[in-house]
């Protein structure tokens, strides 16, 4: 049973990780996951349990009333480049392998370190190129 709930929330905590600056309804969650087998009471119940212990932050939308839930790891943050859309402002996590890539060919190119914490890279999301 424990196993049951922990796999539940590495799914929700890996959804997250991907899409760690936006806001989501529960059901918004639930239909990205349903494929996963995972519930919407078991999204409710785990949301719940992350809100309290602060990885989770929610808000309350002002038109429809839905609460929205994001993602707040600061650790994930700091050791993430952020790459920022100037078309739509959504933020995203550069993925591991792009930013070791990038930074070994600054290392050799010019003997640079990238501040990962510090840096953003301004650009056009897959979606708002489509
Ligand atoms: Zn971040
Ligand atoms: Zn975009």
């Amino acid at each position: 049973m424990a196993q049951y709930h922990t796999e539940q929330r590495k799914i929700l905590y890996e959804f997250f990780c991907d899409h760690p600056h936006e806001y989501f309804t529960v059901k918004e969650i639930h239909s990205f996951l349903a494929d996963q087998g995972i519930s919407l009471s078991a999204i409710y119940r785990n949301l719940a349990s992350m809100k309290e212990e602060g990885v989770v932050r929610c808000q309350i939308n002002k038109d429809s009333r839905d609460l929205l839930y994001r993602f707040i790891d600061k650790e994930h943050c700091a050791n993430s480049i952020h790459l920022t859309c100037v078309e739509c402002g959504k933020v995203f996590h550069m993925n591991a392998e792009s930013e070791r890539k990038m930074q070994a060919a600054l290392s050799a190119a010019e003997g640079f370190h990238i501040n990962k914490e510090k840096t953003v890279l301004y650009g056009t999301c897959k979606k708002c190129q489509a």
